[in-house]
């Protein structure tokens, strides 16, 4: 019984994962470079004791190996390296698809007609249930620039630890009130880029094709921030993390607050905000 118990005991601790192919695995992923011996040691810590937590299975014939466990720990527990794991113990179940999943979407326009539709998506994030995520969108090799739809996810999950997606994380009571405003402006400021932006793409180019990205390449989020309080926190703190100089010169007041936030500076202590 006392052995039972024990091996339970390290299970849930998780031991830490080995040393050369967490390294060979870290060493894809470029942002996380400025990183510290100590901190990379806590990281590779932090990840055996999130894999010894979450249930991380295949979907569509997909089976993960130690590299797709290794790459989701790592994007996962980077934005939680200085706060508790405890952050993700609402949810056991990570899915991973090969790719891009189809997932069914309705909607009702203004005429109360009912519209449905198919979406691709690369992750998602349910309130109390599992994250899934396309494994193409989650290799070192596949993340586009400034994306990890890990981390996108995983941040959807500190959203949500209060109840409520509003790009609003769990703040002392303090600190609430200054996140709301520097959320609020910083993303009234990006909507209005966005716009004057798409002001600029000419009427011979298709928004929604891949010509109109020499133009979304101006700015410095994705367009997807746009959508909503909660996307914006999401999407930002991708680039917080991935292209944090981007992030600190176009929205500093923002990038200070994740920065709180997180207990990190990604930019470096010299050149930080
Ligand atoms: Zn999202």
């Amino acid at each position: 019984m006392i052995g039972a118990m024990f091996q339970r005991l390290i299970r849930r601790r998780g031991s830490a994962p080995d040393p050369d192919a967490w390294r060979s695995v870290a060493a894809g992923f470029e942002f996380l470079d400025h990183l510290g011996a100590a901190e990379l040691d806590r990281l590779r810590t932090m990840c055996g004791q999130f894999l010894a937590r979450k249930q991380i299975s295949g979907a569509a014939g997909f089976e993960p190996d130690e590299t797709v466990r290794l790459s989701i720990a790592i994007q996962a527990c980077l934005p939680i390296l200085h706060l508790d794991l405890a952050a993700y113990d609402g949810f056991v179940e990570i899915v991973v698809y090969p790719a891009r999943f189809l997932v069914p979407r309705e909607q009702v326009d203004e005429a109360g007609v009912v519209h449905q539709s198919v979406e691709a998506l690369s992750g998602e994030a349910m309130d109390g249930g599992p994250v899934v995520l396309s494994w193409e969108d989650t290799a070192a090799e596949g993340l586009d620039a400034g994306m990890s739809v890990v981390i996108h996810e995983f941040v959807h999950k500190l959203d949500l630890l209060d109840g409520l997606a509003d790009g609003i994380p769990p703040l002392p009571r303090a600190r609430r009130g200054r996140w709301r405003e520097v959320l609020e402006r910083s993303y009234q400021w990006f909507g209005a880029e966005l716009d004057e932006v798409e002001s600029l793409i000419p009427d011979t180019v298709d928004p929604e094709s891949p010509a109109a990205d020499h133009w979304y390449r101006q700015l410095p989020l994705d367009p997807y921030a746009a959508t909503d309080h909660a996307e914006f926190f999401a999407v930002a703190a991708e680039t917080f993390f991935l292209e944090p100089a981007i992030l600190a010169d176009a929205l500093p007041e923002f990038y200070r607050e994740l920065a709180l936030f997180f207990r990190q500076n990604p930019l470096g202590g010299a050149k930080g905000p």
